[in-house]
């Protein structure tokens, strides 16, 4: 007999029951996991409709008391009909429970006030207004200068964009609105009246160049035979890349198609949405993290209504619920961001895939620095490969790139953190006007804490990681939030030469001030961009020409436009060479390259000074010379001699538990159940299981983690051996270790952060 667990309504309060129902005979073939059935319900047997989450041979009561399925509604198109069958196959690929992945792809439905959306109205005329933004200059009213620059251009705004991304306060707009410098209107207004459609569209349009033509002309020559695939553009920065995409949806949007636009959110700025928006007009929407579930789904339910036809957002935005999906478009398809890290632990660009076929929709992938498994899978045939590699303006030319040896430096003398030529360019480059950017592959002061005489490092009690030194002489944990104060003398060996590393953000900052006092300087890192809207502050500060010198960690590099700066310094660029995990390589050169790519974006050339300890390094050579084939060339094939991914799939298992020893049995144990599975299934050679061993991070939170790895060319394999983790996890009598003892299994397949 098959059973199928129901799902009567997807929202809130129910979501985490479900109804078991037998399947009979005459629908046997037909029900499948996403189906939209009807059921009698509750004592009258009143017919509902439910969905299919799972078909079972396992009966949760006495089977006689169960009541029939009744029939299927044909309705299979239905949005949730897809979004769960993918909830399905990211249970079974990732591994979570059935309402966990469910929980992770359909919104949930709260009960909000209705926000009214509004916009932002210039009230002036042209003359008037340039006038006003030159007064606001004058007495450096830099937030309404601001605002107004945006004003002159767009003449409206959206009053949430303003607010989130342009990092307006209301007070300033409010303040504006007395000046009767603009009006505030409902945004319906700004629907009907704004013009936004084919006309003014056309007018935003850009003539794409002829390498662009060539990209845009062939996907959506495919498009329209009906051909899908997934394409991945290599494009260096500023080659054009968004230009095409909006072509593309452009003429997918046409055929009344949708079309969801993955952006990491870091990336998603007031310009790019802007971009977006002049083209699409509101039939665009964004979805960022800091809307509440309430407003999401509300965003969710205009999309279901087919007043959206482009959602762009980070990686949740893959799951709006689109009745006819024709296009996905991942870029900066690289970031670490698209893969999940909670379960189940998802990557973007694969679901996205699978989520293609569901609709028949095709995939396209851009990046500057493609991800090891993107370029692989290019070469391999699975996705189609195009390539654009000159920057789209032809005003724009690529940056000269410099090496400094840092090892040099220090054998004639410099101790400073500023290679001679750096300095050289920066005392320049400030002579003349121009911005710099100083980028540290690290944040915060997270430099070791050491003691240079015996080696000694000084690590959290709770974490195992090394301290770290914040302004003012605190100690404090990065993954733990645990502080204390500093330690003078070195607790091994009694010397006074103990200390953090000095390579952070503020000790740079305070090198900066030493060097050059008169510049005005910007920092951005974990510290100053704790405060909510604190990150769009600076970073319009700094592109409104209000600093001299920006200093930043990862932050900086991704994706903003600052045409002033013409000089990248990249301080320690080995830095990121150094964390144990088999993407340091990519990792690093993916933030050189990128890091460089910030350097001469408009009218001024740029110049780029990576200074390093391992000139000789790849990672660091291939970043200099911008060429990621040089770069993918070496990496592959130490991926392939070790079998990790892209060769290779990898599935690791977490095992945590407070009480050491039992994670340790339970990993020991499981590692032994899995091993006999192998040598019974056969599999000796096709599978490779490591470990247990501590994590990197050995604990967090006083939680120790053990890791077992298993590598595979096979992935059904991997997916295999998940299952029986997860069947192993749930069974008391299969492993004696106890639940009690509060252990935590968690599987994560081709896991892209390091533990
Ligand atoms: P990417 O997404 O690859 O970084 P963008 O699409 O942002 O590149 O383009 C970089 C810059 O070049 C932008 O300022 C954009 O307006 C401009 N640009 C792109 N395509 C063209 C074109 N065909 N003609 C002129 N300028 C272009
Ligand atoms: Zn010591
Ligand atoms: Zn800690």
């Amino acid at each position: 007999m098959k059973y199928a667990n129901i799902i009567v309504n997807i929202s809130h309060e129910s979501l985490d029951k479900t109804f078991q129902y037998v399947i009979p005979e005459r629908l046997r073939d037909e029900v499948s996991v996403g189906d939209y059935v009807s059921i009698p319900f509750g004592r009258g047997n009143r017919l509902i409709e439910g969905y299919v989450l799972e078909i079972t041979d396992k009966a949760e009561i006495d089977p006689a008391k169960l009541k029939e399925i009744t029939g299927i509604k044909t309705d299979s198109r239905l949005v949730e009909h897809k979004l769960i069958r993918l909830a399905y196959w990211m249970k079974q690929r990732y591994g979570s429970t059935m309402i966990t992945a469910l929980k992770t792809v359909l919104p949930i439905k709260k009960i909000v006030k209705e926000k009214e959306e509004r916009s932002i109205i210039l009230c002036m005329e042209d003359e008037a207004a340039y006038e006003r933004l030159k007064l606001y200059a004058r007495k450096h009213q830099t937030a309404r200068e601001r605002l107004m620059r945006e004003l002159i251009n767009e003449k409206q705004l959206d009053y949430r964009l303003v607010t989130t991304k342009l990092n307006i306060s209301t007070a300033t707009i409010n303040a504006m609105e007395k000046q009767e410098v603009l009006k505030i209107e409902k945004t319906r207004v700004y629907r009907n009246t704004a013009g936004r459609t084919d006309e003014s569209g056309s007018s935003n349009r850009l003539r794409l160049n002829e390498e662009q033509e060539k990209i845009a002309s062939g996907i959506i020559n495919e498009y329209s035979r009906g051909i899908r695939n997934t394409y991945l553009i290599h494009g260096i920065t500023g080659s054009g890349k968004t230009e095409v995409y909006m072509e593309i949806i452009d003429a997918v949007v046409r055929q009344g198609r949708q079309v969801i636009v993955l952006i990491p959110e870091i990336s998603l700025t007031y310009q790019t949405v802007m971009r977006f928006y002049k083209r699409f007009g509101d039939s665009v929407s964004t979805l960022h993290s800091k809307l509440s579930d309430g407003e999401k789904y509300d965003q969710f339910e205009r999309a279901k209504k087919g007043e959206i036809s482009v959602m762009i957002g980070p990686r949740s935005a893959l799951f709006t619920p689109f009745e006819d999906l024709g296009l996905i478009v991942i870029d900066e398809e690289h970031e670490s961001s698209y893969k999940s890290d909670s379960m189940p632990k998802y990557h973007a660009r694969e679901t996205a895939i699978e989520l293609a076929a569901l609709h028949g929709a095709s995939v396209i992938l851009g990046s500057a620095t493609p991800s090891m498994e993107a370029y692989y899978r290019a070469l391999k045939g699975e996705y189609k490969l195009y390539t654009l590699d000159k920057r789209a303006r032809s005003d724009a030319g690529l940056p000269a790139v410099h090496i400094a040896d840092l090892r040099e430096e220090l054998k004639s003398g410099n101790r400073t953190m500023f290679s001679r030529e750096l300095k050289a360019m920066m005392e320049e480059r400030l002579e003349k006007g121009e911005q710099i950017m100083l980028f540290l592959n690290r944040r915060g002061y997270a430099g070791f804490y050491s003691c240079r005489s015996c080696g000694f490092v000084l690590k959290c009690p709770h974490c195992d990681v090394s301290m770290s030194r914040h302004e003012g002489g605190r100690l404090k944990c990065h993954y733990c939030g645990y502080e204390r104060e500093e330690v003078k003398i070195c607790p091994e060996c009694g010397s006074s030469y103990i200390g953090g590393m000095r390579a952070g953000t503020q000790q740079i900052e305070e090198g900066v001030k030493k060097l050059f006092p008169h510049a005005s300087v910007l920092r951005m890192d974990a510290d100053t961009t704790s405060a909510k809207g604190s990150y769009e502050k600076i970073l319009s500060a700094f592109a409104n020409r209000e600093a001299d010198i920006l200093i930043g960690t990862q932050m900086i590099v991704k994706g903003h436009d600052f045409p002033y700066v013409t000089l990248m310094g990249i301080l320690i660029a080995d830095m990121s060479l150094n964390v144990g995990d088999y993407r340091a390589s990519e990792r690093t050169f993916q933030l050189l390259t990128q890091a460089a790519g910030r350097a001469g974006r408009a009218e001024f050339p740029g110049d780029v000074v990576i200074q390093t300890y391992k000139p000789e390094h790849y990672a660091i050579i291939a970043a200099a010379k911008q060429d990621y084939k040089e770069f993918y060339n070496e990496e592959i094939m130490y991926r392939e001699l070790m079998e990790y991914p892209p060769a290779g799939h990898m599935l690791a298992v977490m095992i945590e538990s407070r009480d050491e020893d039992a994670a340790d049995d339970y990993a020991k144990g499981l590692a032994e159940m899995l091993k006999d599975d192998i040598i019974k299934g056969l599999h000796t050679d096709k599978v490779r299981l490591i470990g247990p061993a501590d994590a990197a991070v050995r604990k967090i939170n006083d939680v120790y983690r053990k890791l077992i790895y298993l590598k595979s060319a096979d992935q059904e394999l991997l997916v295999a051996l998940k299952d029986r983790v997860e069947e192993i996890k749930d069974n008391d009598e299969i492993n004696p270790v106890t639940k009690n003892k509060g252990i935590r299994v968690t599987p994560d397949m081709d896991p892209v952060n390091g533990y």
